[in-house]
């Protein structure tokens, strides 16, 4: 209890000017950005929209000495702490209002070992930069659907993308990482050195310390087949599109947006407005194989757009919309089902015809696979056999809209479970800890906390979906 207080009370005390600025230039020269720079505003957009916090500084850290000092200056003056990779948390955990940010874009190394399939990645890559560098061996770890998110707070979640069912989650490809922890060190953290907290930082997030470095296991994953598909939405359709995505061999993943279809230039004007299924396809394996198993997906109705192919890995992450100006406000949940049949399907269609957002989503992504083989306490994320995961989301551009949004998706999302509460912990927004405890069902959360007690007692990493210390 008295820790918990010390660190309330150290939380209230700090005021922005405990911390010099002009002595933090002295220490890390053009590094640090304050309220006063040109760059503040830039350096503190995050990627989603209507986040507008203030810090006290940014640090743009070089190395993980720099992120050491940094982590003991947040411990020293009780400055909140936000740890920023790629910008992409839907809450804005990365960037702190009042207190310090701690910036990893500056750390992009990226060493790969293409004979021993390894690479050694700092923390300030993002997903897509990753995967291009490791494609020019012919080479591809798992990450998610989008290339800007940062592989710092994907890899700390899990990873779920379009290798999930071939080579599971990005943290079953996580062989070591660099970390350091809430007293300034800096750990070697594998299956044998500090194993208990190389358990906890693969779905953990980011409660435990600044992952400086990661390694990561490489597969050979050069030409895919696959890309988008969008076909028109029907209950039969979205029912057929899951079925055959569950049949499909593991070589497949997929990620079907059921979306009304915004106005783009390669659907016919008809279709423009009308519920869509566009998805995303990626079979990792050979080509003439994968035409086989998409041929299916080609069937279920006539395509509105077909623009599977044979590709370079890399190409699934396509160039982003806005250039970096894109920063969208959405009301999201996330879930797992079951299975979605005809009747689920309806509601789908139903609850994306009532939003009255400026897009409407729900998002389906049948698991399984590798993912599925891994036990579920070997690592902190325990969903190993959650069967699909959606994300339902409605965009919005006025803020006195929010509150009907919200209900909108936590209505969506009650209407579709059906038994499955876990949630994953990379989709949450700002829930509440009774669903940061479903990212953590049972034994999980209790085994986190004291990992959580023995490497952060004071809670000093607490901007994110917050694991308490035990017996705080
Ligand atoms: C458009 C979009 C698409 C997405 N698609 C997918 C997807 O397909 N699959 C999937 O699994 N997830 C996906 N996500 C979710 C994404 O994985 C999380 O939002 C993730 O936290 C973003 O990581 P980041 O480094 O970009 O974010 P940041 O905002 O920089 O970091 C988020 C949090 O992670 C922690 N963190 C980040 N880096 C470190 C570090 N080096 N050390 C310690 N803690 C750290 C911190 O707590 C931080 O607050 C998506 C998100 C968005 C916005």
């Amino acid at each position: 209890m008295e820790n918990k207080t010390s660190v309330q009370a150290q939380s209230r005390s700090f005021k922005p000017a405990d911390i010099s600025i002009h002595k933090l230039r002295a220490d890390f020269s053009d590094r640090v950005i304050a309220p006063q720079d040109a760059g503040y505003d830039a350096a503190r957009t995050v990627f989603p929209g209507g986040i507008d916090h203030r810090p006290a500084v940014i640090i743009r850290v070089r190395d993980a000495n720099d992120v050491s000092r940094v982590v003991s200056l947040a411990r020293e003056t009780g400055a909140e702490l936000a740890i920023r990779s790629g910008g992409h948390s839907s809450v804005g955990h990365s960037v702190s209002d009042g207190g310090i940010v701690l910036d990893l874009a500056n750390m992009r190394d990226l060493q790969i070992d293409a004979k021993g399939r390894t690479a050694w990645a700092q923390t300030g890559l993002t997903a897509g930069e990753y995967t291009k560098a490791a494609n020019v061996h012919g080479l591809a770890t798992g990450f998610g659907d989008t290339g800007s998110v940062g592989i710092g707070g994907i890899t700390l979640g899990g990873g779920v993308g379009y290798l999930v069912r071939k080579y599971g989650l990005t943290i079953d490809d996580l062989l070591a990482a660099e970390v350091v922890t809430a007293d300034g060190q800096l750990l070697q953290v594998d299956a044998k050195n500090h194993p208990d907290l190389f358990w906890a930082i693969r779905g953990g997030g980011g409660n435990f310390g600044v992952a400086t470095r990661f390694q990561y296991r490489l597969h050979e994953v050069d030409t895919i087949m696959g890309g988008m598909l969008i076909l028109p939405a029907t209950a039969d359709s979205i029912a057929s599109f899951i079925a055959e995505a569950e049949a499909a061999p593991e070589e497949l993943s997929t990620i079907a947006n059921v979306m009304k279809a915004p106005p783009m230039p390669f659907l016919p004007p008809e279709a423009h407005g009308k519920v869509i299924i566009m998805a995303m396809l990626v079979y990792a394996g050979d080509v003439g194989a994968g035409e086989q198993v998409l041929a299916p997906f080609r069937a279920i109705a006539k395509p509105l757009a077909d623009m599977l192919k044979p590709m370079h890995y890399p190409e699934i992450y396509p160039a982003e919309e806005g250039g970096g100006e894109y920063h969208p406000v959405a009301a999201a949940r996330t879930l797992f089902v079951d299975s979605i049949d005809r009747s689920a399907a309806e509601t789908i269609l139903n609850y994306l015809q009532a939003s009255t957002g400026s897009m409407a989503v729900a998002q389906l992504r049948v698991l399984g696979g590798a993912m599925a083989r891994v036990p579920t306490d070997a690592t902190a994320f325990a969903h190993r056999n959650s069967r699909i995961m959606v994300n339902v989301a409605a965009l919005y551009e006025k803020p006195e809209e929010k509150p009907a949004h919200e209900v909108w998706a936590s209505d969506f999302a009650a209407a579709l479970r059906q038994g499955d509460e876990g949630a994953y912990v990379n989709f949450l927004g700002d829930e509440g800890e009774s669903r940061i405890r479903a990212a953590y069902p049972g034994q999980t959360w209790d085994r986190l906390r004291s990992i959580k007690a023995r490497y952060d007692p004071t809670n000093l990493f607490r901007l994110n979906q917050n694991i308490p210390p035990a017996g705080k």
